[in-house]
C-alpha cells in the first residue's frame, strides 16, 4: 500500500470530465473471451485517458476463480495490441500500482475488510449456504425480494468471538444503511437515487478469503488512483454498494459512467456470445483492419457529429470526450462494420494490402487460402497488381483468395454456357471469341489501352454491343462474369496466359456447340 494512494486524483464532479487527466481502466474478468461490447467500453476509457492526458490501466478481475477460463488473459492483451490500443499500465507491463491480477491482492483485501468491520461498517457472516438458502425461498413464498436477512448483522461480541473460537468459517458483508437514500452521481445519467431499505447486505468477502467484486474493484480502483470509471450499464445496480464502500473507507469515489449497451443486430438482447458476439480475435482472423474496428466501435455510443464517421487515431483521440457519449443503446450492425473495412482497405497502400492480404492468401485451401495448387509463396510483386484490381471491391481480407484465385491457377473451371452473353448464342460467340484472339495476337503491345481500342472496334465490326463481346471474354480469360476491369485483368495475367484460355475457351465452346 503506498501511501499516495490515500490522495486520489479524483474529480467527483462529472462537469469536470475531461478537464482532469484521467487515469482510466479496463477490468475485465478471464471468465471468457472479449467481444466488441466489452472493447467498445474498453475503447472509451481509453480515449478518454489519451484524450486527456492521463493513463489507461488493465487489471484483470480474477478473483472468481472456479469461473476463470484459461487463455483469456492473453488474449484480451493480444487483442489490444491488435487494435493498437496502448495499455500504460497493466499485466505485461508492469507499473507503480501494481500487481493488476486481483488474486495477487489478497492481502489487501483482507486488510481492508478488517479495518470495514472494526469501523462498524461491515460484518462477519455465519451463516451456512443452507440457511441462507432457506431464507431466500421463504421471502420468495412471501413474494419479497430475495436477499441476506440481516441474521448476523447484530451478533453480540461474545457470540462472534465464540464462532472463531470455534473456528466457524464465514463471509464478510457490508453493513448498507437501512434507510435513506444513496445518490450515485453518473456523468451521463446524472443522480441515480437508491433508497437504502431496498439495499442488500452484499457480500464483500468470500468464506475462502477471496473478495467479490464489490469490495476488490473499489479498493483497487482507489489504490490505483482510478479518476474515471466507465463500465457497462449492467453495473448500475452495485453503483450505490460502491459509494457506502468508499464513504466507509473516508475515500472519495472515483467519476462513475455506465455507458450504453450494445445490442445486438435484431431484437433486444445485448450483444454476447449467445446472441452475435465473436471473440474480438476472430475479427482479426476474418480479414478485418484494427482500425476499421476501433473506428466502428467508437461510434457505439459516441458521435462526434452528424457527418463525421471516418476518423482516423488523431482525430478520435482529439474529438472523444464523455459529453457526446449517449445513454441509448447502440446496435451492433455487421454491414456499417464492413463498410468500414471496405473503406479502410482503399487506404491502404499496394505494398501495405499486399502484406496484409498475403497471409490470407498463402493460407492452406481448407483454411480459407488460395488452392492448394497454387505454389507458395507467391509472388509479391505479381500480387499486389492483382491486389489492386480487386482492392475497391473487397470487403475483408479474406475474401482476397477467393476474388483472385483465377489469377493464381492454372486451369480455369466454369459451365461452358457462362461463355455465352445475353442476346447472343454459341455460333456468334464463337465467331466473336476467334476475331477477338487473331485481334489480340495482331497487337504489337499487351496494355489495356491498345487492347480496349482494338476490341471496341472489333464490337463495331461484328455489330455487337460491347457487353455481348466482353462477357464472353471476361469469362473465357477469368471464368467468372464478375470481375475487375478486363482489360486491366488481361495485362496483369498476360499475354500467354489471356491467349491461352481465349483457345481454351473457343475449344471448349467449338466442342459444346457441335
Ligand atoms: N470485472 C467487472 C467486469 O467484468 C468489472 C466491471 C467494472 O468495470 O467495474 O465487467
Amino acid at each position: 500500500m503506498s501511501s499516495s494512494a490515500d490522495a486520489p486524483l479524483s474529480a467527483s464532479d462529472p462537469h469536470t470530465t475531461t478537464r482532469t487527466a484521467a487515469r482510466t481502466r479496463f477490468a475485465p474478468s478471464p471468465t471468457g473471451f472479449q467481444h466488441i461490447g466489452g472493447y467498445r467500453t474498453a475503447l472509451f476509457s481509453w480515449l478518454l485517458a489519451r484524450h486527456t492526458g492521463g493513463q489507461f490501466l488493465l487489471r484483470i478481475e480474477d478473483t472468481d476463480t472456479a469461473r476463470t477460463v484459461p487463455g483469456a488473459v492473453e488474449a484480451v492483451i493480444e487483442g489490444f495490441k491488435w487494435l493498437g490500443l496502448e495499455i500504460d499500465e497493466g499485466p505485461e507491463v508492469g507499473g507503480p500500482v501494481g500487481p493488476y491480477f486481483q488474486t495477487q491482492r489478497r492481502d489487501l483485501y483482507l486488510a481492508y475488510a478488517e479495518q470495514l468491520i472494526e469501523g462498524g461498517h461491515a460484518y462477519r457472516c455465519f451463516c451456512s449456504p443452507e440457511r441462507l438458502q432457506r431464507v431466500r425461498e421463504e421471502q420468495r413464498s412471501r413474494g419479497e425480494p430475495p436477499r441476506y436477512d440481516r441474521h448476523c448483522r447484530y451478533l453480540s461480541p461474545e457470540d462472534i468471538a465464540a464462532r472463531l473460537n470455534e473456528g466457524q468459517g464465514y463471509t464478510v458483508r457490508l453493513a448498507s444503511p437501512t434507510a435513506g437514500k444513496t445518490v450515485v452521481n453518473d456523468a451521463l445519467r446524472g443522480q441515480i437515487v437508491f433508497e437504502n431499505a431496498s439495499l442488500d447486505d452484499a457480500v464483500l468477502l468470500k468464506s475462502n478469503g477471496f473478495p467479490t467484486y464489490h469490495l476488490a474493484n473499489v479498493i483497487d480502483d482507489h489504490l490505483m488512483r482510478i479518476t474515471h470509471v466507465l463500465r457497462a450499464e449492467e453495473w448500475i445496480p452495485s453503483a450505490p454498494l460502491h459509494i457506502i464502500t468508499y464513504q466507509a473507507l473516508g475515500w472519495e469515489p472515483p467519476v462513475v459512467a455506465h455507458v450504453p449497451d450494445v445490442l445486438a443486430s435484431q431484437g433486444g438482447k445485448k450483444l454476447s456470445k449467445r446472441f452475435g458476439a465473436l471473440p474480438l480475435l476472430e475479427y482479426r482472423d476474418r480479414g478485418y483492419l484494427p482500425w476499421a474496428i476501433v473506428n466502428y466501435m467508437a461510434l457505439l455510443g459516441w458521435s462526434y457529429d452528424d457527418k463525421s464517421n471516418v476518423l482516423s487515431r488523431e482525430q478520435l483521440v482529439a474529438a472523444f470526450d464523455l459529453e457526446r457519449v449517449g445513454v441509448a443503446p447502440a446496435r451492433y450492425d455487421e454491414d456499417r462494420l464492413l463498410w468500414f473495412n471496405g473503406y479502410y482497405i482503399r487506404q491502404l497502400s499496394p505494398e501495405e494490402l499486399t502484406e496484409q492480404a498475403l497471409p490470407f492468401m498463402q493460407r492452406a485451401e481448407a483454411e480459407g487460402g488460395l488452392p492448394d495448387s497454387v505454389a507458395r509463396p507467391l509472388d509479391p510483386a505479381y500480387t499486389a497488381r492483382v491486389l489492386h484490381l480487386e482492392q475497391e471491391r473487397m470487403k475483408t481480407l479474406a475474401e482476397a483468395p477467393g476474388m483472385t484465385s483465377f489469377f493464381f491457377v492454372d486451369e480455369l473451371s466454369y459451365e461452358p454456357r457462362m461463355l455465352i452473353a445475353k442476346n447472343m448464342d454459341a455460333a456468334r460467340t464463337l465467331d466473336g471469341l476467334r476475331r477477338s484472339h487473331d485481334a489480340l495476337t495482331a497487337l504489337a503491345g499487351w496494355e489495356a489501352a491498345e487492347m480496349e481500342a482494338r476490341l471496341r472496334e472489333l464490337v463495331a465490326e461484328l455489330g455487337l454491343k460491347p457487353v455481348q463481346l466482353f462477357t464472353s471474354l471476361r469469362v473465357a480469360v477469368t471464368g467468372r462474369t464478375v470481375s475487375p476491369p478486363l482489360f486491366e485483368t488481361m495485362e496483369t495475367l498476360g499475354r500467354p496466359t489471356s491467349m491461352r484460355r481465349i483457345q481454351q475457351a473457343i475449344e471448349t465452346l467449338a466442342a459444346h456447340a457441335e
